[in-house]
């Protein structure tokens, strides 16, 4: 983006309106987990529709593209960085609403507030049916987004509405029943922005609820690498089969391309060594579903998704 673009949104009703949450050239690695990213041209954290909407409208006078970035923890952000405005759900679109009813309880849960905060709370209370996202990071509306979910469960089954402001600016709500849920993906609307996911949670057994959380952390601990900086599995599992497996077949572990290397522990996770970029992380990638397409006759399909300017990469 020009410097006089920036100029231009430093002075605009942007900064007055949201004093001390407007970033420029913000470099993105200090907003993902992988720790890789070239800069944003304009960071912001917005805290209610009003907000959204004024972003949407600086962003429609000066014709820059808006995107979302939650928890940052399922993307790989380009080396070059992002072009345009980064949108990102800040307070109070942390606050979370129990309220009883005759299923169970539902909950209202701002899409900035992390899976893991709303996972120990339902807990808490004595509610089931979040237990298998327990050690998911990130933010309740990238979890929507991508339908997180492991050890069988997925963030859908709990889900019976979303609300958000629209591209138009406009707040609206959609029902369960629009909610076209797939493996690991919501299609929703283009421009969409989530300020709140609905939950319906049924009552359990505190001590079952809890012995599933604790399962599936000890299954996270055992198979997932911990200490580098990554952003989970890098692809989906295809239909029948588990991506680490085919790539630990064709001898992806321990694989490195600059600072980025393929866990030892699981072939499905790559991570930052320190200096990786996000060059490194394509590259491992790439090689990986290669040697899958060429052993296998498989196509991996990435999991995380790739957001910024990628030049010819
Ligand atoms: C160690 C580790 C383990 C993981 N384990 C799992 C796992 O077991 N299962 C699993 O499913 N995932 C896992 N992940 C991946 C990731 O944590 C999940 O996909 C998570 O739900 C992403 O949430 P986020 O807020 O970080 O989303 P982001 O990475 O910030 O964004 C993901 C997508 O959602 C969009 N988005 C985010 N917020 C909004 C919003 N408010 N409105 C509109 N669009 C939005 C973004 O534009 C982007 O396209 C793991 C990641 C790590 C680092």
């Amino acid at each position: 983006m020009t410097s006089a673009v920036l100029d231009h949104v430093r002075t605009s009703c942007l900064e007055s309106l949201l004093p001390g949450r407007v970033r420029l050239r913000e470099p993105l690695r200090r907003h993902t987990s992988f720790r890789i990213g070239g800069p944003a041209d304009v960071w912001v954290e917005v805290a209610d529709p009003a907000e959204i909407r004024a972003v949407q409208r600086v962003a429609a006078a000066e014709g820059l593209p808006l995107c979302i970035i939650g928890g940052g923890t399922n993307i790989l952000v380009s080396d070059l960085g992002i072009r345009g405005i980064v949108l990102h759900p800040g307070r109070p679109l942390v606050s979370v609403e129990w309220a009883d009813c005759p299923e169970g309880v539902r909950v209202r849960a701002g899409a900035g507030l992390t899976l893991k905060r709303l996972v120990t709370e339902a807990i808490a209370r004595g509610f089931a049916g979040l237990e298998f996202a327990e050690g998911i990071p990130g933010s309740v509306g990238g979890g929507l987004l991508m339908n997180a979910g492991a050890f069988g469960g997925e963030l859908s089954q709990t889900i019976t509405a979303v609300e958000g402001v629209d591209a138009s600016g406009a707040v609206c709500r959609l029902a369960r029943d629009v909610l076209q849920f797939q493996y690991r993906r919501l299609e929703l609307p283009a421009g969409l922005v989530v300020t709140h996911v609905e939950f319906l949670l049924t009552p359990g057994d505190r001590e079952a609820v809890e012995a599933r959380r604790m399962d599936a952390k000890r299954r996270r601990e055992k198979h997932q690498p911990l200490g580098y900086p990554n952003a989970g599995s890098v692809f989906k599992n295809p239909p029948g089969k588990f991506a680490g497996r085919l790539l630990e077949s064709v001898g992806m572990k321990g694989e490195r391309r600059g600072g980025a290397m393929v866990a030892a522990e699981h072939a499905n996770f790559i991570l930052n060594l320190g200096d990786a970029t996000a060059a490194d992380v394509r590259a491992l990638m790439a090689e990986g579903a290669r040697r899958v397409w060429e052993q296998h006759g498989i196509r991996l399909e990435p999991e995380i998704r790739f957001v910024g300017e990628w030049g010819n990469a």
